[in-house]
């Protein structure tokens, strides 16, 4: 059956909260303008915008390889030696808990400057500045972002996150044969 006009609409104005992950420049600033502007959403409670500046020594390609949101609607970018992340409906509070949840190492590990945006008007001003960045100051990311899956057998806890142990078979056992 056909999805009535008004759910279409609906639909297709949330679909920035589907992506997750690194996106080129162009994609992020698009879809946090779009969540920007979408009367929808909650006025100034949309997400928190923090653009993080990695320690002498780590450049941003690499810090991007430990930054795995598990949370859909959580993208990130790179340019200007600065990871930007759009975390979609954290509150400001809860920064630090999010971040935890999205990198492994200790944030302050990594990163030694931080900026945070949490209001609309202020994420659309951001947005705004890097839609105006040239080009040749976008970053990719390296070769092997692309193929890093989100951490899945994962449990998170107030200090650490922890792995949940799963079960492997190292050998089985032909069939038929007496344990
Ligand atoms: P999702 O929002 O894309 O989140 C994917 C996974 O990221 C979650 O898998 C969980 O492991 C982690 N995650 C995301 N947000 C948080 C958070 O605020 N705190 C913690 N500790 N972990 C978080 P999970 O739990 O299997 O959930 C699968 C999907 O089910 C979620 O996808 C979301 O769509 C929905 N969901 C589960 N619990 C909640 C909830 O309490 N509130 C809402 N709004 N959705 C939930
Ligand atoms: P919240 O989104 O209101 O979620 C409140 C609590 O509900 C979370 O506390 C967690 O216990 C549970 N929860 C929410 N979504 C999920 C989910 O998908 N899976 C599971 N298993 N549990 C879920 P927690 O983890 O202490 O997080 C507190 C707040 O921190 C969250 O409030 C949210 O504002 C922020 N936050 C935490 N992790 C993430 C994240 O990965 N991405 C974003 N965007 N925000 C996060």
């Amino acid at each position: 059956r056909q999805v009535p006009q008004e759910i279409a609409i609906l639909l297709e104005s949330m679909q920035p909260l589907r992506l997750r992950g690194y996106q080129p420049w162009e994609t992020f600033c698009d879809s946090v303008g779009a969540l920007m502007n979408n009367t929808l959403l909650p006025k100034d409670g949309k997400g928190v915008l923090v653009a993080l500046r990695p320690v002498p020594g780590i450049r941003i390609e690499q810090a991007l390889t430990l930054c795995r949101p598990p949370r859909a609607g959580d993208i990130v970018t790179l340019g200007e030696n600065r990871l930007v992340l759009f975390l979609s409906f954290c509150r400001i509070p809860d920064l630090d808990t999010a971040l935890k949840h999205i990198f492994p190492l200790p944030v302050a590990d990594i990163f030694s400057n931080r900026m945070v945006w949490y209001e609309d008007a202020q994420i659309a001003a951001e947005i705004v500045q890097m839609r105006a960045m040239q080009p040749e100051k976008w970053s990719k990311p390296l070769k092997m972002t692309a193929d890093v899956a989100p951490v899945a057998s994962q449990r998170h806890d107030d200090n650490a996150r922890r792995r949940v142990p799963t079960l492997i078979t190292l050998l089985s056992e032909p069939e038929g044969e007496p344990r």
